[in-house]
């Protein structure tokens, strides 16, 4: 049985294939009458799922081909982060930024708008310039940011829904260096007081906190090399390495001793060596206009009593506006409230209704690929693209061969 990475969804497909050539992959998108593709597994819900044919990308070459001239890497979509990171940095590229765990697929991540942290960071999509889809029928696609203008913003954080992208070209930036640094003891009313200022302290910030008290735990903060290390009166330099999960060893951590490093060793939290197969959690996150920051934030800390008991640990990043339709930051500087959860369904489902409820004033846009009870039609009228990308996928996607439950819950009225 093929479970998804957490282990809370076990997949419905009645196939699973595992093309080894372009052509093999085409025959069964010709073939099957409903077909996803699978990235990682690393999405807590069911929009990977398919009561048809689940087609993971593994067995397909992993190619990873740079064009200097152009400043670009074409990848194949199965890839992972941490190879495509280490191959660039080998080669004197980077990304501008990474999730918080680099074992995710490059093609999954970006199909739920996927983030990482930092005013002035997009999400990962905003790279991409250009995807190759095999589409329904088992025909191929190429559509790119130069040639499809609009309709390539639609089709970059597209679910899943248009068709299985086999590679994603990615803008690349020269290397860099990243000195991470933690810091502890920040009350809830000066982090509110000074918001600003802390997440424009660095590169990319993270502020952490488990919602026992009105304070946040830890303060992450990844600056570029030869820039200052911030000054945060209001906070303490932490005692040694830490875990954002209190009481977790921070040996999979990344450092955190200020030592200049790789972009790809200090950018996500956790190291590319530490491979976890599964994991014991289950992750929410609400993605909220920048403008709604403190109010929204206020608004959790109102409920850290309901929410500290199913909590593991709670992190606030920035994202910057991107023009990808669907990407929870579309349009706006975005604030991003995770939840990592006790994996325990019955005791979490609640929470994230009272959770739904608070936020609901601050348009708050739940995570394609996390837990969320938000009725679907409020998600739609979120998003003001929403009808365009409805057209798109009924364009590119006639019968609905790559839909499933999911999608049709979330995007048909
Ligand atoms: C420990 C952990 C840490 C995380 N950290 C972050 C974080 O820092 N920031 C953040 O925003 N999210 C984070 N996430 C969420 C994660 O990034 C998303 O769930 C992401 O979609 C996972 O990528 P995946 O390859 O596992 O995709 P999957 O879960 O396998 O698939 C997700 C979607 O992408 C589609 N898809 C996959 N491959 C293709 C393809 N080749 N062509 C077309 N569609 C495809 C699937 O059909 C599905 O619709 C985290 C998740 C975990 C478990």
């Amino acid at each position: 049985m093929r479970t998804n990475w957490a282990g809370n969804l076990t997949f419905a497909a009645e196939r699973v294939h595992r093309p080894a050539t372009l052509d093999e992959l085409r025959a069964i998108v010709a073939g099957g009458r409903r077909v996803k593709a699978l990235g990682s597994g690393h999405s807590f819900n069911e929009i990977a799922d398919t009561d048809g044919d689940l087609v993971e990308l593994t067995a397909l070459p992993a190619e990873i081909d740079i064009d200097s001239a152009a400043g670009t890497v074409r990848v194949a979509a199965g890839v992972r982060y941490a190879e495509l990171a280490a191959h660039l940095h080998a080669h004197g590229l980077a990304l501008p930024n990474l999730a918080s765990l680099p074992h995710i697929s490059v093609a999954g991540s970006v199909a739920t708008g996927t983030h990482g942290s930092g005013d002035a960071n997009g999400s990962l999509g905003t790279s991409v310039t250009a995807l190759d889809l095999v589409t329904s029928g088992g025909d191929t696609l190429n559509l790119s940011r130069d040639k499809d203008g609009d309709r390539f913003d639609g089709a970059v954080v597209a679910l899943g829904a248009l068709g299985i992208a086999t590679h994603l070209t990615l803008d690349v930036v020269p290397t860099f260096q990243v000195r991470q640094t933690t810091r502890t003891g920040l009350a809830l009313d000066d982090a509110l007081t000074h918001f600003d200022a802390l997440t424009g302290a660095a590169y990319s910030v993270s502020l952490f906190t488990d919602w026992r008290a009105d304070r946040f735990t830890q303060i992450w903060l990844k600056r570029l090399d030869g820039t200052p290390e911030p000054e945060l009166p209001w906070t303490a330099p932490a005692p040694g390495p830490l875990h954002p999960v209190p009481g977790v060893d921070p040996v999979h951590c990344t450092p955190q001793d200020g030592t200049p490093g790789p972009w790809h060793e200090r950018l996500p939290h956790f190291r590319s060596e530490f491979t976890p197969s599964s994991g014991e959690e289950l992750q929410s996150e609400y993605l909220v206009p920048r403008t709604h920051a403190t109010a929204a934030i206020a608004a959790v800390a109102a409920l850290r009593e309901t929410v500290a008991p199913v909590l593991q640990i709670c992190e606030v990043r920035t994202v910057a506006a991107d023009r990808l339709w669907l990407s929870p930051a579309y349009g706006q500087d975005t604030v991003a409230l995770h939840f990592t959860w006790r994996q325990d369904p019955a005791a979490v489902t609640p929470v994230l209704g009272r959770i739904e409820a608070a936020l609901a004033p601050y348009a708050a846009r739940p995570h394609w690929g996390k837990l969320a009870t938000t009725d679907p039609a409020t998600v739609r009228g979120l998003y003001p693209r929403m009808a365009d990308f409805q057209a798109l996928v009924a364009a590119t996607d006639p019968d609905g061969t790559f839909g499933n439950a999911f999608l049709r819950r979330m995007l048909v009225p």
